[in-house]
Formats: structure tokens, C-alpha cells, sequence
């Protein structure tokens, strides 16, 4: 298996794979049958990551780092980079979502409301027939059941499991229970079960293309996400800062 080529942005790492790439890569891990984490990166975890030495760690022993957010290729481009296009979380999810349905290896889908990540369970079920959803639960327990939550994954036999509790909480658990969970390959995949579950818009093709869709986001949701454009702009101007 071909390791990817790894790039660094403020000292993180982050991996500079297109979508192919990225899937291909996946694919192997599970057929190699050894316990691999994949994270999509952004700025805002970029920034997170160096304020926190765990979630460092925690990307550096990632067998895959999803180079997520316009941030990230604009960054790697100052730099003499080759991060030439965005990758996204979602966008890769649903392609192992459905690279899964035809290997026939089951998924657990943990994260997000009550009764969300069902609705998301049945939504994958109506698009890929033969999907086998090992199980399912919603990401709001007490940190200290975190055991618990992974003793639950590990006796749903799941082959590949899908965290969608938002950052850092998805990581921070996988930080601490991935290897309890016995699946082969864990992904964070932040709101993505709102997605698949119809509760939360993705924004339109010509957005996305633009590379617009954090504005669309923002607009979406001012509340939920102006702290976030602060860390855009924080990020930004770290970047900048640096020597070209
Ligand atoms: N969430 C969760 N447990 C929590 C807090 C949040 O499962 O304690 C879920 C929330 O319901 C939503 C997702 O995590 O589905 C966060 O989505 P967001 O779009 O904020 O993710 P991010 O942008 O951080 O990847």
C-alpha cells in the first residue's frame, strides 16, 4: 500500500489526497484488518490542534487526514504546497458509505439527536439495499460512559464505524475508545447523519464550487457558527504571518 504524501499546515499534518485517493486508501485499510482512524482536517482543527496536545496526537497517529475546507488549500498553496483541492468529510463518507454496501462490511452509526442517526440508518437503507447497519446510537451520553458506548460497538460486530458528534467531542472519544470498539476503521464525520437524515441543507453545487459553502453555513446558522468565522479569520492571519 502506497502511505500518502503528508503535508504541514501550522505544524499540522494533513494529507494531500483527491477523492480517489482517499477512498482507494480506505478501502485497503479494511482489507489490511488493521484499526485505522480517518479526520477531516480544517482550519478550525488546525487551530484546535495546536492549542491541544492530545488532538496532535491524535492526528499524527491518523491513517488518514482529510484536507477539509477551502482554508486548508488556500494554506497549502502559499506554501508551495500540493493540497490543490478540497476534499470533503461528507463527500467521502458517502463514497465509503458506499463502498461498504458492496463489500458487504457493516457500518454503526454513532452520533448526533435522538432518533437521528435511525433516520440516517434509513435513509443509506433506501439508497443502498444491501447496506448492513450493525447498529446505531446518538452521540449525547456523559463522557463518563464512553466505555460503555464503545463495549456497544464492539458487540455490534461493525466493520466500519461513523462518529458524527461534531469536533472535538468526536475525536476526544475516539481518542480515548476507538481501539475498545474492535472496528477496523473509524470516521469522524461531524453533522453528517443531519445530512443523510434530511434534518440539515447542504449547500448547493455552484456554492461548494465556489468555495463558498462555510458562508452558506454561516448565513444558515449565525448563532451556531459566528465564534467559527473567528477562527477563519484567526487562522487566516496565522497563516499570513508566516514566512512565504
Ligand atoms: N453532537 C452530538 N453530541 C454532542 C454534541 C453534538 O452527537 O454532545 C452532534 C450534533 O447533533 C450534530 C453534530 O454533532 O449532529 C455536530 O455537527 P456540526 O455540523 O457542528 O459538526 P462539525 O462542524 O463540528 O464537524
Amino acid at each position: 500500500m502506497e502511505p500518502l504524501a503528508e503535508e504541514r499546515i501550522l505544524g499540522v499534518p494533513v494529507d494531500v489526497a483527491d477523492e480517489p485517493t482517499a477512498l482507494a486508501h480506505l478501502i485497503d485499510l479494511v482489507k489490511l484488518g488493521q484499526p485505522a482512524v480517518a479526520v477531516a482536517v480544517n482550519p478550525e482543527k488546525v487551530l484546535a490542534a495546536r492549542d491541544n496536545p492530545w488532538l496532535l496526537r491524535f492526528l499524527e497517529g491518523a491513517a488518514l487526514r482529510i484536507p477539509d475546507g477551502v482554508g486548508i488549500v488556500w494554506a497549502s498553496h502559499r506554501q508551495g504546497g500540493a493540497i490543490e483541492k478540497r476534499l470533503t468529510g461528507m463527500d467521502l463518507f458517502l463514497r465509503l458509505t458506499e463502498a461498504a454496501s458492496k463489500e458487504h462490511w457493516s457500518v454503526f452509526l454513532l452520533g448526533a439527536k435522538p432518533g437521528v442517526a435511525d433516520a440516517a440508518a434509513r435513509a443509506f437503507g433506501r439508497a443502498y439495499p444491501e447496506l448492513q447497519v450493525a447498529g446505531v446510537r446518538d452521540g449525547y451520553f456523559p463522557l463518563d460512559q464512553g466505555g460503555e458506548v464503545a463495549a456497544q460497538v464492539r458487540a455490534s460486530g461493525a466493520t466500519i464505524l461513523f462518529v458524527a458528534m461534531g469536533s472535538p467531542r468526536q475525536e476526544h472519544w475516539l481518542f480515548e475508545h476507538f481501539l475498545e470498539t474492535g472496528s477496523v476503521l473509524a470516521m469522524g464525520v461531524g453533522g453528517g447523519f443531519d445530512v443523510v437524515a434530511g434534518r440539515v441543507r447542504r449547500a448547493p453545487h455552484w456554492i461548494q464550487t465556489l468555495g463558498l459553502e462555510w458562508l452558506f453555513r454561516f448565513l444558515l446558522q449565525p448563532r451556531a457558527r459566528w465564534r467559527r468565522m473567528g477562527s477563519l479569520v484567526r487562522f487566516a492571519v496565522e497563516i499570513r504571518r508566516q514566512p512565504v
